[in-house]
């Protein structure tokens, strides 16, 4: 059922309505940050196209088919080899593909092309799920856009990615993009207190370090993402304030020092869940949407009068220089100039390439 699922209301609606008018997609992309729950999504179809005794459209959860489409065999080493193939789930209609190393492979692309061309051996339907889309090179991306692009009625292909400007054009536009949005702080406390993972006061703070991702607020290390946060709230500030150059230069030249240099990536993106937070502030939002609720009079600070156009500038612009970091430029001077870009941009001077949509 959908509803055992956390969040995303808005995906487990129009799911739902696919699968009501029999019209779920053969290729769908999963676009949304890790720890959403992309995955168990991508799984929960695949339970609902098999289950034995459903419920309406959806599936019963308790069924053998339900519980085995659940146990991924997922090998148990490292041994790059090992995960070459297809892993299959304990249900033979259901597999999955994880790239061994950097970069998912040809040959795990022509595997699920030849399992999506079999028709399903016990249930209705096959679904097979590729794991961090984003690491398709050009070879492997192309061995799959022909199963994309006119996948069998009965099999379902569904890519899960955190960061679809890394897809080419050509895979995004044979899927239907479906997104995910992070979850809200008080839907993760909720969540953590309810299933006994965290007591009252920890799952308090793990949600907040969360940052919409169920996963991070389980395995996240509390003291390091505070100091991380604090360092873009920084820069935050100093973009709201307008043109603190000084700042920003500073800001930027620490997120580029060798001891942050893993960090690089998660520092971005936690500088996109405080102007998303800010964003909607500035659009009169509930609290309750807010991310980072704990510094929220620090957020509503900085929402104060700010155009409501500038933060999805912002991460129109946070996101092309990630796509740029994927073609290795350097990474120092680009921070710079995306930070002096970013406060200098206002609606008129800097129309964003891409639209924003807030949800
Ligand atoms: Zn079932």
């Amino acid at each position: 059922m959908f509803d055992q699922l956390l969040g995303n209301d808005r995906v487990k609606k129009l799911l739902r309505r696919m699968l009501e008018s029999s019209r779920l997609p053969g290729a769908m992309l999963f676009s949304g940050e890790d720890g959403v729950g992309k995955k168990l999504f991508a799984l929960e179809i695949a339970r609902a196209l098999n289950c034995r005794n459903p419920q309406g459209v959806e599936a019963c959860g308790n069924c053998p088919a339900c519980k085995r489409t659940l146990k991924i065999n997922y090998p148990s080493g490292d041994d790059a080899d090992d995960w070459k193939g297809m892993i299959w789930t304990d249900h033979p209609d259901v597999g999955l593909v994880v790239a061994p190393k950097r970069v998912l492979l040809v040959e795990q692309m022509r595997a699920i092309e030849a399992a999506a061309n079999y028709r399903p051996f016990e249930g209705k339907a096959r679904v097979f799920i590729v794991e961090d889309a984003d690491k398709l090179n050009e070879s492997s991306a192309n061995a799959l856009l022909k199963i994309l692009e006119e996948p069998p009625p009965t099999s379902h292909i569904v890519l899960l990615t955190s960061r679809p400007a890394w897809l080419l054009p050509t895979i995004r536009s044979r899927c239907q993009i479906i997104r995910f949005s992070p979850m809200a702080a008080s839907e993760i406390e909720k969540y953590l207190i309810q299933n006994k993972l965290a007591s009252v006061a920890e799952a308090r703070v793990r949600a907040r370090v969360a940052r919409g991702s169920l996963s991070r607020a389980l395995n996240e290390d509390l003291d390091n993402f505070t100091e991380q946060r604090q360092a873009m709230l920084e820069v935050l500030e100093a973009l709201t304030r307008g043109e603190d150059r000084l700042q920003l230069l500073r800001s930027a030249e620490q997120l580029n020092e060798a001891q942050y240099k893993d960090e690089y990536e998660t520092r971005l993106d936690v500088l996109e869940t405080l102007i998303r937070d800010v964003w909607l502030l500035s659009l009169g939002a509930d609290a309750e949407k807010i991310v980072n609720d704990d510094v929220l009079p620090q957020l509503r600070k900085m929402a104060i009068g700010l155009d409501s156009t500038r933060p999805a500038i912002w991460i129109g612009l946070i996101e092309e220089m990630r796509e740029q970091l994927v073609v290795n430029i350097n990474r120092k001077p680009a921070t710079d100039a995306l930070f002096l870009t970013m406060a200098a941009a206002s609606a008129s001077a800097l129309p964003p390439k891409r639209r924003y949509i807030i949800k």
